[in-house]
C-alpha cells in the first residue's frame, strides 16, 4: 500500500500528496498538491494557491523540501481581491520574492495559464510548506464536530499505553482528530493481511454523513489500510467486526453516554446482553490488561461513567482535566549597542551597519591595547582586553590612563528571556476517566505459566 504522508512523509513534496501551508504562525491551510496537468480536487481552488500573502502556484510547491519557505509568484489569478496596505516588513520578501520568480508562466499547463492575469509581484509574501502531522491536521481539519486537541490527544495516548503494535478502539470517530494522532501511534508498518489486528484502530461512528466524509479523508491520507471505519451505533451494535473481535488493548470513547457503550467493552457476556445459547465475543485483547479513556465535558457524565466502570470491574479510575496555558519565551532584544562620540548610547538599525560598527569597535579596542602605558613599554594582548571588556579596570596601576580613555563595553548586549504566559487558561474542554480492565487468568494461563517457569524445581 502507499504509506500515509502522516506516517512517513519522505524528504520532499509530491504530486497528490496532501500538504499543510503555513500562512502565518496559526493560519494553517491543507491542500492536494497538484501537477500543473492534474486534475483540481483539494481543499484550495485550482492549481494556485490565493492568499493575503500573495499567489502560490502548485508547481512552485512540488518536489521541494519539506518545510521550504515559498516566495509569492509574480503571478494572480484575480481572485485575490483587494490589495493589502503594504507594511514595513514587506521589502525583504518583495525583493527576494523578485528574484526567485520562475521567469515565465510556461511551467504552468494552458488552462491555468489562460486563469493566469498580469504580473503583480508589488506586494508578495511567503509561505511555508509544511508536511501533515496529526498536530497540524488537529488545527486545520474540516470540522464536523468539537474535536480532541494536542495538549488532550497526547496526554490520552500516553496514558492508555498507546504503542507501535497496539489495538485501538475510538468511538465516534467526528471529525478523526483523534484518529490521526493514535493512528500515528500504533503504526509499527503496513499489516499484511486485513484480519492483521495489530497496530490498527477500529473507529466507530453512527452518523452518516460523517462517517462518508472520515471514509474519504482515511482514502485521501492513505490510511485506509490502518484506520478500520464502521458505521454504528455502538450503544446498540458494540465493537465486533464482521462478528469477531479486534482485540483492542486500549479504549478511548469520546460519546455523549459512555456508560451505554461500556457494557460491550467487557471480557464476559454481560447480564444486559443475555441472549441466550448465543456465543459471545469481547473485543478485548484476552492476553492484556486494557486500558481506557473516556471524554466528557460535564461532571454529571463522569459521575455516571464512573459507576459503571466500577459495576463492569474496572479498576484504577482516576479523572483528570488538562488544563493547557501556553508560554510564550522571547529573548527581549539581541543587538549592538554602542556609544556615539558624544557618549550616547545607541542600537544600529540593520545587520550591515552592526557589522560596521562591530569591525569599528573591534579596531579601536585593538588599537587602545595596543598602545603603551604608563610603566608599560609593551602592548596589552588584544584578546586579553576583549575578554576583560574593560581595559580601565585591568591593572591597579593603570588608573591614569583609564581616565583619559573611554571605558570599554562588549558590544554585543543580549536581551532577558522574557516568558509570557497567556492571560488565562483556555475554556475547559472535557474530563478525561482513565481505567483498566485487569486480564483474567484461568486455570490453563496457570498450567501454561506453570509449564513454562516451574517453581521450586
Ligand atoms: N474524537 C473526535 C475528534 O477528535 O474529532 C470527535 C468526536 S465527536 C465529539 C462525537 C462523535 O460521536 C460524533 O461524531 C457523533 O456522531 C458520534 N456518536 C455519538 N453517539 C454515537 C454512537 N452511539 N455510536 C457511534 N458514534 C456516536
Amino acid at each position: 500500500p502507499t504509506v500515509s504522508p502522516f506516517l512517513e512523509p519522505g524528504l520532499h513534496t509530491k504530486p497528490r500528496s496532501l500538504a499543510i501551508l503555513q500562512l502565518s504562525r496559526d493560519n494553517l491551510l491543507p491542500i492536494y498538491l497538484q501537477e500543473a496537468s492534474g486534475e483540481h480536487d483539494g481543499y484550495a481552488e485550482g492549481a494556485v494557491v490565493n492568499t493575503r500573502y500573495g499567489s502560490f502556484p502548485h508547481s512552485t510547491m512540488l518536489n521541494v523540501p519539506w518545510g521550504s519557505q515559498i516566495r509569492a509568484s509574480k503571478v494572480d489569478t484575480g481572485s485575490r481581491g483587494r490589495k493589502r496596505k503594504r507594511g514595513p516588513k514587506d521589502d525583504a520578501s518583495r525583493d527576494d520574492a523578485e528574484e526567485n520568480q520562475p521567469e515565465t508562466t510556461d511551467n504552468n499547463n494552458a488552462t491555468e495559464a489562460t486563469r493566469v492575469k498580469q504580473a503583480v509581484a508589488d506586494d508578495s509574501g511567503f509561505i511555508h510548506v509544511l508536511p501533515p502531522t496529526p498536530e497540524l491536521w488537529t488545527q486545520s481539519l474540516p470540522h464536523r464536530t468539537q474535536v480532541v486537541y494536542t495538549p488532550d490527544y497526547s496526554y490520552i495516548l500516553h496514558r492508555i499505553r498507546a504503542r507501535p503494535g497496539s489495538t485501538i478502539i475510538e468511538a465516534g470517530a467526528g471529525s478523526g482528530s483523534f484518529t490521526h494522532a493514535s493512528v500515528r501511534a500504533v503504526y509499527n508498518g503496513y499489516p499484511s493481511s486485513a484480519e492483521d489486528r495489530k497496530g490498527k484502530v477500529f473507529s466507530f461512528e453512527y452518523h452518516e454523513e460523517r462517517y462518508h466524509k472520515m471514509k474519504k479523508e482515511l482514502t485521501d491520507h492513505n490510511l485506509d489500510g490502518l484506520v478500520h471505519l464502521t458505521h454504528r451505533d455502538v450503544y446498540n451494535g458494540g465493537f465486533l467486526i464482521d462478528g469477531t473481535s479486534p482485540e483492542a488493548d486500549a479504549i478511548f470513547l469520546d460519546l455523549p453516554k459512555p456508560w451505554e457503550a461500556l457494557p460491550h467493552l467487557s471480557r464476559r457476556k454481560p447480564q444486559t446482553e443475555a441472549k441466550e445459547g448465543e456465543e459471545w465475543v469481547s473485543p478485548l485483547n484476552p492476553k492484556r490488561a486494557v486500558h481506557m479513556c473516556t471524554f466528557s465535558p460535564c461532571i454529571e457524565q463522569v459521575t455516571r461513567t464512573v459507576s459503571a466502570m466500577r459495576r463492569l470491574g474496572w479498576v484504577d479510575i482516576d479523572m483528570v482535566e488538562i488544563a493547557n496555558r501556553k508560554l510564550h519565551t522571547i529573548r527581549d532584544r539581541v543587538g549592538l549597542h554602542y556609544q556615539t562620540d558624544r557618549g550616547v548610547n545607541v542600537s544600529p538599525h540593520d545587520v550591515e551597519e552592526a557589522l560596521d560598527r562591530l569591525a569599528e569597535i573591534e579596531e579601536r579596542v585593538r588599537e587602545q591595547a595596543a598602545r603603551p602605558r604608563n610603566g608599560e613599554d609593551g602592548a596589552e594582548d588584544a584578546d586579553t582586553v576583549m575578554k576583560n571588556g574593560d581595559v580601565a579596570v585591568k591593572k591597579d596601576d593603570d588608573k591614569a590612563s583609564a581616565a583619559e580613555q573611554p571605558p570599554y563595553q562588549t558590544p554585543w548586549v543580549d536581551g532577558r528571556l522574557i516568558t509570557k504566559g497567556e492571560p488565562e487558561i483556555k475554556t475547559h474542554t472535557s474530563y478525561l476517566v482513565f481505567a483498566v480492565l485487569p486480564r483474567e487468568w484461568t486455570e490453563e494461563d496457570e498450567a501454561a505459566a506453570f509449564a513454562k517457569y516451574p517453581c521450586g524445581k
